[in-house]
């Protein structure tokens, strides 16, 4: 799918969305909030489901933790119009309570019908809901900042901004997480382009330095210290 398909399909899911009934979280909100962002985007960050603000508005991450979001992805020289950004429930649950199992079961055609169409190389989540998409009884503590493999995916789980908002010890965590997510994008690239094997060391007998590393398995570059941003490797997103 281009750009242009990937966008009306967007829209179709999220004409779904604003008619769905099933589950009861849509009594009780004023707008759908399907996500939004670029159809075509490497990075899709998924957050727990909408608050206050972005009820009002039927729009993602515009709140106080929605300012904290775009402050971190700034701080990568990413915009939110670059990277797609949606919730694992698409209406908001009364008076912010988590999600429950079968809200977050009965809108999952939704967010696997987006990841679908938009095809993102990389997937963050933001908190312990959508963490447990993909990492069932995995500790966010624990696993935070790791990049790992689902499928055709890379996962990175991530605290959600709001915790580091009230928790001001996890704010530097999650912008320490957020550093390196660049760096997780561009070895995915790397690792798929056909040009992959021209970055290979050449034979022995021609090498005039030592042989640069193989490329790394996603664990292996949780482990590599964190890059600054590379601005050619934000105009790929
Ligand atoms: N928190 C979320 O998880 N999602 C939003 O859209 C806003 C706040």
């Amino acid at each position: 799918m281009d750009a242009d398909e990937k966008r009306a399909r967007l829209a179709e899911i999220a004409r779904e969305i604003a008619r769905c009934t099933d589950c009861a979280l849509c009594r009780n909100a004023t707008k759908p909030v399907p996500g939004e962002g670029n159809p075509d985007a490497r990075i899709v960050f998924i957050g727990e489901g909408p608050g206050f603000y972005e009820d009002q508005q039927g729009r993602p991450f515009v709140g106080a933790s929605g300012k904290f979001l775009d402050e971190l992805l700034r701080g990568i020289g990413l915009d939110r119009k670059s990277v797609f950004i949606t919730n694992i429930v698409k209406h908001r649950p009364p008076q912010n309570r988590d999600p429950d199992p079968a809200e977050i079961e009965a809108c999952r055609k939704y967010l696997d019908a987006q990841l679908e169409t938009i095809a993102p190389k990389i997937v963050v989540t933001l908190g312990r809901h959508s963490m447990q998409r993909y990492f069932p009884g995995e500790s966010i503590s624990r696993i935070h900042g790791q990049p790992r493999r689902k499928g055709d995916l890379i996962v990175v789980p991530m605290y959600h901004p709001a915790a580091a908002l009230h928790q001001a010890s996890l704010r530097a965590v999650i912008e320490a997480d957020f550093r390196r997510l660049p760096d997780f994008l561009a070895k995915t690239l790397a690792a798929e382009s056909p040009m992959a094997g021209a970055t290979q060391a050449p034979p022995p007998h021609l090498r005039k330095q030592p042989a640069a590393p193989p490329a790394q398995e996603p664990a292996a570059a949780a482990a590599a210290p964190a890059l600054e941003p590379d601005p050619r490797q934000m105009r790929l997103l």
